[in-house]
């Protein structure tokens, strides 16, 4: 028998889509606060927030209008469809505080400028009294306790407090990062957690709330498409992806197609596993977007995403080359971000650094490396292994790079255009990782793995760039295994990898043979980059995927294939390494985007000497 719902029940499935957790609770009242033009958002929360009381000073509900908004479908922002795509306001559906209504105890008080009293109505799991006269501020308070109390199986998936707690204050930082206008106020059981006041300046704003500084401004527009980011600098970065910010017509949304476009804007100026910090806001026509494809307008769909996913490349990796950070800065040396502003031809010159800070920071390596590792000595290796070695540790390799990315720049001074690396000469190795050398005027401590890196890295590159990776075949082919998901979606990129110098073939349902790789790549770097490239291709089915994932693809295999830190190396190999690096203009980083080395001049040391003032 078919039977329409009770509209209780109806409010019930409602909230079920648009209330999952105690965070879209707050997000749904911040929104309609802002809606009703509010510049004072308060929240308070106990509980892990299934007590949350939102407060503002915003436009107030008229006594007579009270009973409307916990009504389902009851909304003052849209009239007709047509509206949908000319939406300025958060709210549109109306279901809000009728979902929320109907599975807590929900308190809404509030008073409009016209009216010298407050009302108040009150509803309980979804029986609403009627309103009352009580004094109140102007604005609206919607104060919910009890959520989900009358639907158990919800209660049964809320995540610890702990982990509620984090996604609220989620919700109010992306609130607080594209409503600097806003002035915004977090209380914990009383006890304030978070407050921002009113900023007039939106990066200001952001860098409070991400505790990050400084953050860069890139602004462009680009076939319609307006872009606006805060970003930092490719060497302050997370641990995981959560840097990324999006905001789509003002709205927080959850993009992937974006976030890669993001990654994209920053290939080979991070690690692999680093994510930058980027408050990234797009506007666009209203008929260009859908903001109505999720219950709760998480998420959106672009007219044309290709173009989306372009133009916030472009914008952001334009501005990203102009190395703002570099510029921003007092100690400023031949960084990777440098080396690459030399290749081009250069432009302002970055300006020098202090004394002072470069030698604190080779101090500081120099600590680090005599006290918490085994050895410093200068030696001249004569009984090594081959060179390139076969193996390398990556973990060891990401550790070091600690060391350089939590501290300032590397300290030199820029790199004159008619440097040649092969001319320095080769004073020793340090603790099997460091190359020593001095030229005329300077010395030079070279991480031996991240340049040895770079050189193949760039040597691929090229390779494929002119469409002939030079392969070396294997005598017995290397099995692999995949699942068999990924073995497909390989089989189908046969010839990609070919063109990368990577030849394959089935030997079974999860099995690929490796027949051939690039010549300077060695065996233990083959299976980490074919399973990059599955998921890369998996993840991103976007017309470049592939030509995304070369560059990690290739980053990985040379980082596999390299000499390792903590790999003696004899002179000649050290001399060869060092002339190796002229061959190419970026050798000053490597792909994964750490220096290559520190320099000193016989200056500075002699000041340091007191040899000279
Ligand atoms: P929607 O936001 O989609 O319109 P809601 O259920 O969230 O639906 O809210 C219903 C209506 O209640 C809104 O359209 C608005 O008129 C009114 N309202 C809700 N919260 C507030 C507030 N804080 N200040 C002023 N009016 C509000
Ligand atoms: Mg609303």
């Amino acid at each position: 028998m078919i039977q329409t719902l009770e509209s209780s029940v109806i409010d019930k499935i409602a909230a079920g889509e648009v209330l999952e957790r105690p965070a879209q609770l707050a997000k749904e009242l911040i929104e309609n606060s802002l809606d009703a033009g509010a510049s004072e958002v308060e929240i308070d929360f106990s509980e892990g927030g299934r007590n949350l009381i939102v407060r503002d000073n915003g436009s107030g509900i008229s006594p007579d209008e009270l009973e409307k908004a916990l009504q389902r479908h009851a909304t003052s922002k849209i009239r007709n469809v047509e509206d949908l795509y000319r939406l300025h306001s958060f709210g549109f559906r109306g279901e809000a505080l009728s979902s929320v209504a109907s599975v807590s105890q929900l308190v809404l008080t509030s008073r409009t400028r016209e009216d010298s009293i407050g009302h108040r109505i009150r509803s309980t799991f979804g029986k609403v009294e009627a309103p009352l006269e009580v004094s109140a501020p102007i604005g609206s308070e919607v104060s919910v306790s009890q959520l989900f109390e009358n639907v158990p199986a919800r209660l049964k998936f809320l995540k610890s407090d702990t982990s509620e707690v984090s996604q609220i204050k989620t919700v109010v930082k992306s609130f607080g990062l594209s409503r600097p206008d806003v002035s915004f106020k977090v209380s914990k059981d009383g006890e304030l957690l978070l407050y921002w006041p009113i900023e007039k300046d939106a990066l200001r704003r952001a860098e409070e709330i991400l505790n990050v500084e400084p953050l860069f401004l890139a602004e462009g527009e680009e076939q319609g498409f307006k872009i606006r980011a805060f970003y930092g600098a490719p060497n302050v970065t997370l641990r995981q992806n959560r840097g990324l910010w999006l905001f789509v017509q003002g709205r927080f949304v959850q993009d992937r197609a974006i976030g890669a476009a993001v990654m994209e804007a920053y290939r080979n100026l991070l690690m692999h596993g680093e994510y930058p910090h980027c408050v990234l806001f797009i506007d666009l026509p209203p008929d260009q977007v859908d903001v109505n494809v999720h219950p709760t307008k998480s998420q959106v769909r672009f007219a044309n995403p290709s173009q989306a996913f372009r133009s916030v490349v472009h914008v952001l990796r334009d501005h990203l080359h102009t190395t703002p950070w570099l510029k921003s800065s007092s100690e400023v040396g031949v960084s990777r971000q440098e080396a690459k502003w030399l290749s081009r031809g250069g432009g302002d010159a970055p300006s020098g650094i202090e004394v002072k800070d470069q030698m604190t920071f080779l101090e500081r390596e120099l600590k680090k490396t005599q006290f918490q590792k085994k050895s410093f000595a200068l030696k001249d290796s004569q009984n090594l292994e081959s060179f390139p070695p076969t193996l390398s540790d990556l973990r060891t390799a990401s550790d070091r790079s600690e060391v350089f990315r939590s501290e300032s720049e590397p300290s030199t001074t820029a790199r004159a255009p008619d440097f040649q690396w092969g001319s320095l000469q080769v004073l020793g190795q340090m603790d099997n990782t460091y190359i020593l050398a001095q030229s005329d005027s300077d010395f030079y401590m070279v991480d031996q793995h991240a340049a040895h890196e770079r050189v193949v890295f760039e040597r691929l590159m090229l390779n494929w760039k002119e469409g002939k990776v030079p392969q070396q075949n294997f005598l017995l082919p290397l099995s692999l295994d995949f699942s068999e998901v990924e073995v497909e979606s390989l089989l189908l990129h046969k010839e990609d990898l070919e063109k990368m110098g990577i030849g394959i073939e089935q030997a079974g349902p999860q099995t690929l043979v490796v027949n051939s790789v690039p010549e300077v790549i060695k065996e233990a770097g083959v299976a980490k980059a074919l399973q990059i490239f599955a998921d890369q291709i998996s993840s991103d089915s976007g017309s470049f995927a592939v030509e995304r994932a070369i560059g990690d693809v290739f980053a990985s295999m040379s980082c596999h294939s390299v000499v390792r830190a903590g790999q003696a190396l004899s002179t000649i190999e050290m001399k060869s390494l060092l002339e190796q690096m002229d061959e190419f203009p970026f050798s000053s980083f490597c792909p994964h985007g750490r220096p290559v080395y520190i320099k000193k001049s016989f200056s500075q040391i002699e000041r340091e000497f007191g040899r000279i003032c």
